[in-house]
């Protein structure tokens, strides 16, 4: 139980296509929302962005030490998100950290990784953030300026693919104008947990 707010310790799952403003949405979100979130760090093996930090945004691996951690059963899921290698998965130890101090944990995951949490987790708040048009979607994942031509292709055919899966979540938001998103999804989070 959270001392703070008599409230049970639950995880929070966020999915939706890259560049719809996950990551925008959740900084906001955390600092606006008075309530004790915290963000889960996943592991990944993709190369880290300018302004991201080891630990913090991620924990950067090579393949090698990702696949020894997948081996030693250290997540709780993993999945090779865009083909081509690249892997992310939630840390078994991270999750339950964050839970123990009694928060509530933020999964910022995918829709393949999302599913394997429900199974595990089946008390978990979902929500899916979804852009106002695939066209807005593009230009968010071209202004963001980090992706090669290859790497936006895979990102938008897998955000495609992920829009279909959006009636799986139990909330769904439309990142369009951000103040009315970051309202709606604080108040969809106080009217759950
Ligand atoms: P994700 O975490 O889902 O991959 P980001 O948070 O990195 O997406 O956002 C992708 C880009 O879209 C960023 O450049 C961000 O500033 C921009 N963005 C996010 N939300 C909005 C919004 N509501 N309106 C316009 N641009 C946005
Ligand atoms: P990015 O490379 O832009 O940081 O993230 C790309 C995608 O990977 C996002 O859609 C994000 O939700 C997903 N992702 C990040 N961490 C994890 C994780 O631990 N597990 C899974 N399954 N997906 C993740």
């Amino acid at each position: 139980m959270n001392k703070k707010t008599d409230l049970k310790p639950r995880l929070l799952i966020v999915s939706g296509p890259s560049g719809v403003g996950k990551g925008t949405l959740l900084k906001r979100v955390l600092s606006e929302s008075g309530l004790p979130l915290k963000m889960s760090v996943s592991a990944t093996t993709r190369n880290a962005r300018p302004n991201e930090k080891n630990g913090i945004h991620y924990h950067f691996l090579t393949q090698e030490q990702f696949q020894e951690k997948k081996n030693a059963g250290e997540f709780i899921e993993c999945f090779e998100v865009f083909g081509r290698g690249v892997w992310y998965g939630t840390l078994k130890a991270d999750v339950n950290a964050g839970l123990d101090e009694g928060n509530f944990v933020v999964l910022e995951i995918d829709v393949k990784g999302a599913n394997e949490i429900k199974k595990q987790f089946p008390d978990a708040i979902t929500i899916f953030v979804k852009p106002p048009n695939v066209e807005i979607l593009k230009e968010r994942l071209q202004g963001r300026g980090t992706e090669s031509d290859e790497a936006m292709k895979n990102r938008l055919n897998t955000a495609i693919e992920e829009l279909n899966h959006a009636e799986e979540f139990q909330h769904c938001i439309i990142n369009d104008n951000l103040d009315k998103a970051v309202e709606q999804f604080i108040k969809i989070i106080k009217e759950n947990l």
